[in-house]
């Protein structure tokens, strides 16, 4: 007897990368922050965790609202705080989607966006991004036409690159919303801006982001996402009423407050990057152009599996990842692998030599 709903019974469910519990693995599969968060972080938590706990947090989190409303030169009523990104995708989902109606997001790509359609019960279809990342215009429109829902993230991942501004507002559906899931937006070349909601088609636009990378808060679960204010109050309808606790509202406020150690982790993680890519390169491997805190790579030899066992049995997570095709584009395997410190990528990059070698 399978008592659940259909659509729950046949799907799989999304797999999060491996989160070994010990401290002995050199950790570059899910993309987080080597570095810790801002001390001003762990003194907010300490404070927060001596406050009243016996008492529900606030349901809007204002406090932190008004904190990106200064940050970024927005209303408050624009924010909506949620338990992570992958919360404010769901909410979306559920807010804009109805069971039976389309959702579209490139492929590949974040692969939670069709679990998420799954869960609801929605139909999927992927717009393909051929060998260079890219989708075609034409068949980009062709499939946003009838979407309720199109999601994409940019930068991308597993690839690291961006699109632009136009090329986004192109995949706005005529009768949808378009999210823009900006998770790795603080490690672009060009600062993260709230524009896309001041476009023509802005009250469709919906922009979520995530304190879990360039914050190095993965740990305490805490995204935001920006639309203009009728767009976040049909949202609100559809979280939990508590869906941020007191802890993590204290260390997200308090993190966002010290933009300055954000940035300088942001620094060092790309110039971490550039030596990464190069080393990889020199390796005999293909990379993306990245504007993350991952890279894409793929080897000639295509022994990605092979090289990705030899990794670990060595303590050292890497992502590895394959695709099948779709119409329009190849399946491709490849390694996603994490910008750690210096030092894990130096160790990383030694193995990866003796295994690439033998
Ligand atoms: N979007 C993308 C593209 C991601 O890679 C991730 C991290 N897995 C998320 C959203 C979710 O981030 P969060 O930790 O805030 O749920």
């Amino acid at each position: 007897m399978n008592l659940f709903r259909p659509d729950i019974a046949r799907i799989d469910g999304y797999t999060p990368g491996e989160q070994p519990q010990e401290s002995s693995w050199i950790k570059l599969n899910t993309n987080e922050n080597p570095y810790p968060p801002s001390p001003a972080v762990v003194e907010a938590i300490r404070d927060a965790s001596s406050g009243p706990l016996n008492l529900y947090p606030d349901p809007l989190v204002r406090r932190f609202c008004t904190r990106v409303g200064d940050l970024f030169g927005i209303d408050p009523d624009c924010v909506l705080p949620a338990n992570g990104s992958d919360e404010n995708l769901t909410i979306a989902m559920r807010s804009f989607v109805d069971a039976g109606q389309q959702v579209t997001f490139p492929y590949p790509s974040y692969t939670l966006y069709e679990t998420l359609a799954d869960l609801q019960g929605a139909r999927h279809q992927r717009l393909p991004l051929r060998d260079d990342w890219q989708w075609d215009p034409r068949q980009a429109e062709t499939l946003v036409a009838d979407s309720k829902l199109v999601f994409v993230p940019n930068p991308n991942s597993p690839s690291g690159n961006c699109w632009s501004d136009p090329l986004l507002t192109s995949l706005v559906p005529p009768a949808g919303v378009l999210v823009v899931d900006e998770a790795y937006g603080d490690f672009r070349d060009e600062p993260l801006s709230s524009g896309l909601l001041q476009h023509e088609r802005g009250s469709q636009i919906v922009l979520t982001r995530t304190l879990s990378k360039s914050y190095s808060l993965a740990g305490i679960r805490f995204g935001y996402a920006l639309a203009q204010p009728e767009l976040i109050a049909g949202m609100r309808k559809v979280k939990d009423s508590y869906n941020c606790n007191a802890l993590s509202i204290a260390a997200a406020t308090a993190a966002l407050q010290d933009q300055e150690w954000m940035l300088r982790n942001v620094e060092r993680i790309r110039a971490t990057r550039d030596r990464l890519v190069a080393a990889l390169r020199d390796t005999g491997f293909d990379t993306v152009d990245s504007q993350t805190n991952f890279i894409w790579a793929s080897h000639p030899t295509g022994h990605h599996r092979r090289i990705f066992d030899q990794l670990k049995n060595r303590k050292i997570l890497v992502r590895y990842m394959h695709f099948s095709n779709t119409s329009g584009d190849a399946a491709r395997d490849g390694l996603r692998i994490t910008v750690g410190t210096d030092e894990q990528v130096d160790r990383f990059v030694d193995v990866l030599r003796s295994i690439v070698v033998a």
